[in-house]
């Protein structure tokens, strides 16, 4: 056992957050932020600054207008500041062409506070799907270098079945090609769940998460796990000024108070750090060409 965790302890994994606040980008992405996201990011921040661990932050355009001080902070710290689009609409709710106006408008926000140019990309909800891989056209010609977006599980609305669980190469609709880094699953019971953020995250014990992780290194591979700064703010609902239905309440609610206690455990027990450190690490990739669907 003990090996079998100082094996995987050579693999780099990659930690990332997604910088958004809950309400605007679960319930609808026409309400104004909180402020709560700020105080949440620093949370975040102090856990990865104790465990000296640096990690990837994917700015919603949104938050970076809202909190420049903030982004600014997250890079002068050491940690890579990436894009999470603009306004968080689900890109299989927008045309082409607003999704490259999007793009190119948080690009230039989060360039014009760090100063460094933004090459990753994670898309709001995981919504580049079958239906939408014209998206990957959009991102080479803004110049993006990665993105973080195809979910390898299907789920009710985004997810694409069968795709690779590890770093490959996506080919595009139009026959070009870019770095795809899936987020954190785990193979057990004869199918693929997808344990590196969201709810099963908040729901599943550490222990389960540890194995899946585990699992992924076994194979020789990074794996790439996912937050939000909500998941550190275990009172939002009891605080948030807005009708929120009891049913989502309960499920979005769920395991908050475990959450930061599981991020500190795995930081502890695996290596860990930002999405260019595992690119760094990435040898000969293999390429997958996804088939795509029109709708
Ligand atoms: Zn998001």
């Amino acid at each position: 056992m003990i090996d079998q965790l100082n094996s995987s302890k050579r693999i780099i994994n990659a930690i990332s957050v997604d910088v958004e606040d809950w309400l605007q980008s679960t319930i609808d992405s026409k309400l104004p932020l909180t402020n709560r996201f700020h105080i949440n990011t620093r949370k975040i921040l102090e856990a990865f600054e104790a465990r000296n661990v640096k990690g990837t932050f994917f700015v919603l355009g949104l938050a970076a207008e809202q909190a420049p001080d903030m982004v600014r902070e997250i890079h002068d710290a050491g940690h890579e500041v990436q894009s999470h689009g603009y306004g968080h609409e689900l890109v299989t709710t927008i045309s082409p062409d607003h999704f490259r106006n999007d793009i190119e408008r948080s690009k230039k926000i989060l360039e014009d506070i760090i100063g460094v140019e933004v090459t990753g990309y994670r898309a709001p909800a995981f919504t580049i799907t079958q239906k939408t891989l014209w998206a990957l056209d959009i991102l080479l010609d803004l110049g993006f270098k990665y993105d973080s977006s195809i979910f390898p599980v299907r789920m009710k609305r985004y997810g694409i079945e069968g795709s690779p669980w590890y770093p490959y190469i996506a080919k595009t609709p139009k026959g070009r090609e870019i770095l795809e880094i899936p987020v954190g699953s785990f193979e057990a019971a004869g199918r693929r769940w997808a344990t590196g953020g969201g709810g099963y995250f908040r729901l599943l014990p550490y222990s389960v998460l540890r194995r899946a992780v585990r699992q992924m290194n076994d194979h020789q591979h990074s794996a790439t796990i996912y937050m939000h700064p909500y998941e550190y703010d275990p009172i939002e609902f009891a605080e948030l000024d807005y009708p929120v239905p009891m049913k989502i309440r309960l499920h979005q609610g769920l395991g908050r108070r475990g959450f930061p206690r599981k991020v500190n455990r795995l930081l502890t027990d695996f290596r860990f750090g930002t999405m260019q450190d595992v690119i760094d690490t990435l040898g000969e990739l293999e390429t997958h060409e996804h088939r795509s669907l029109d709708g």
